[in-house]
């Protein structure tokens, strides 16, 4: 091979590293640049004849010194190749993204390849950086992720009140029935009923029955704390585990809100509706064999507020059960 030959080649390989869709950095052993293919350019804002012979980093403060150098050091050490991912690290050059189809993100989203550039002595010389732009992927990665959750959020979500539903919420029953095995933090279940709700029914419509469970779930959202986990658990049925709560704060909360449902008038267009409800309360044991036990015995507490009148709270207890029976 002459001279000419050479030249002839590099040329259209340099032509190739000018057009290619990828940026393209050669730095040496000082990080001073060697090469800035035309995608750099583009990308930059930096010409090549303005950064060859710079330092890398002196140009691009944006980038992690150290974890840059590190990158570099191990592809001199292993001689071997590096990469660094968009989900591990967005971007390492701050690039903007001009591509209105991804708009979605500000910066380009980046993949980048260390290379281990060989002399003719076979000792590494120079380490080739290149960069890929996977703003599309990474953006349509995102908005999938994004979508699912949304879809798991409505699976779990009841559509009246944006309470938790019933399944979700005897999934969130079971799993606090086990937490309080392993850690025997006070744990306290509510279940309550609309009285008479067939009556709001029948004298003002199903429309306004529905306005008056969505405005029962609103109180009661009102009422409880952000880590209590509430649920429609039925028609007019709700159900609260209040967490880190025993019976006699169970009890106070419970009386509020019943209050405060009783203070409540629901406008549904002219008319005005009243109602009331009914409560039952039952915290966690060491007794208690599962979840649906516990459940159960709120149930039943609840039902004894039924029996007894409406209107009220009862706190379950064995005996007071058994009373029950007894009238029944
Ligand atoms: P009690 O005091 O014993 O609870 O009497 P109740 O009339 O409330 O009795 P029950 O629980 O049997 O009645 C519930 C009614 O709620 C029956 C059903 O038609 C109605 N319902 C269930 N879901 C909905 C709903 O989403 N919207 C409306 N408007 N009504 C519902
Ligand atoms: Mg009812
Ligand atoms: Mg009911």
């Amino acid at each position: 091979m002459n001279d000419d030959t050479d030249l002839d080649e590099l040329h259209w390989l340099m032509g190739v590293v000018h057009s290619i869709n990828v940026g393209i950095i050669v730095i040496d052993r000082n990080y001073t640049i060697k090469l800035w293919n035309s995608f750099m350019e583009n990308r930059s804002g930096k010409r090549a004849d303005a950064v060859m012979g710079k330092k890398l980093l002196d140009l691009f403060p944006e980038v992690p010194q150290q974890w840059f150098e590190r990158k570099v050091e191990s592809v001199y050490t292993l001689a071997n190749r590096a990469f660094t991912t968009w989900e591990q690290r967005p971007y390492v050059f701050k690039f903007k993204n001009y591509r209105p189809i991804t708009g979605a993100s500000p910066f380009m989203y980046q993949n980048i390849t260390f290379l281990p550039l060989m002399g003719t002595n076979g000792m590494i010389k120079n380490i080739g950086i290149v960069i890929y732009d996977v703003t599309d992927a990474a953006v349509g990665k995102q908005q999938l992720e994004t979508a699912n959750d949304e879809l798991a959020q409505l699976s779990r979500t009841d559509r009246l009140t944006q309470l938790n539903n019933r399944g979700y919420w005897e999934e969130c029953l079971e799993a606090e029935f086990d937490r309080y095995k392993r850690t025997k933090q006070p744990i306290t279940l509510i279940i309550f009923d609309i009285d008479h709700f067939k009556n709001v029914n029948d004298t003002y419509g199903h429309q306004a029955g529905d306005e008056v469970i969505r405005q029962t779930s609103k109180t009661l959202r009102r009422t409880i704390r952000k880590t209590d986990i509430a649920g429609r658990y039925g028609g007019e049925e709700f159900t609260v585990l209040l967490v880190d709560t025993k019976t006699d704060n169970a009890m106070i909360l419970a009386e509020r809100l019943r209050k405060r449902i009783e203070a409540l008038t629901v406008q549904h267009e002219d008319l005005k509706i009243e109602f009331k409800i009914s409560i039952g309360v039952s915290e966690l044991n060491k007794d208690t064999k599962d979840y649906k036990q516990w459940l159960e015995e709120a149930d039943q507490a609840l039902y004894y507020s039924k029996e007894n009148g409406r209107n009220q709270t009862t706190i379950y207890s064995k005996e007071k059960m058994g009373e029950l029976k007894d009238v029944g």
